[in-house]
């Protein structure tokens, strides 16, 4: 049985991660998308509505589950007892960032085998703060993100008033 674990920030979850992770499911028996609680940037989303949102997001797929963590990504993979460490890579700027996080997370737990998947066409200019910035100024991202996360971008930024 291999489990991979797919982390991130996910300040919300957007289409682009969602495909990740369903690719990932059908390589892997189970996979867990971890939502770190203290990334190095601002977040719109707290932990529990990031959890919440990426919860519904994914809740068709038995194989992919979502829980947060808050301590080393080797150590939250050990806790669940995963292989794999899934991460997506874009066109733009990926590389350089993940191989990095690979040497060190390698030099970590030398067990745990990172796994990159190419972002797919339609979501590779897609990031979560590209999406955050669009939505803020009320722009459409029906195509980015499911809707209840449409949802909850636009009450956190225009509470009280729906896009029709
Ligand atoms: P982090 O803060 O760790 O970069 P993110 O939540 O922004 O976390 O992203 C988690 C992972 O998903 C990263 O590997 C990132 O490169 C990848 N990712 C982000 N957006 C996309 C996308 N549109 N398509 C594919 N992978 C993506």
């Amino acid at each position: 049985m291999i489990t991979a674990i797919y982390p991130g920030t996910f300040d919300p979850i957007t289409n682009g991660h969602i495909d990740i992770a369903v690719r990932s499911a059908r390589l892997f028996h189970k996979v867990v998308i971890g939502v770190f609680d203290f990334p190095k940037k601002d977040l719109l989303f707290s932990l529990e509505e990031r959890v919440a949102l990426a919860r519904e997001a994914v809740e068709q797929h038995k194989n992919i589950s979502v829980e947060p963590y808050t301590e080393l990504t080797v150590d939250f993979a050990r806790k669940c007892g995963a292989q794999v460490l899934v991460r997506g890579l874009r066109v733009s700027g990926d590389f350089e960032f993940e191989f990095a996080m690979a040497m060190m997370n390698k030099r970590l737990d030398p067990e745990l085998e990172m796994v990159c998947l190419m972002a797919s066409p339609n979501f590779q200019f897609l990031s979560s703060s590209i999406l955050k910035e669009v939505a803020r100024l009320n722009g459409d991202i029906s195509d980015f993100v499911p809707d209840h996360i449409a949802r909850a971008l636009m009450d956190k930024h225009y509470p009280g008033l729906r896009r029709q």
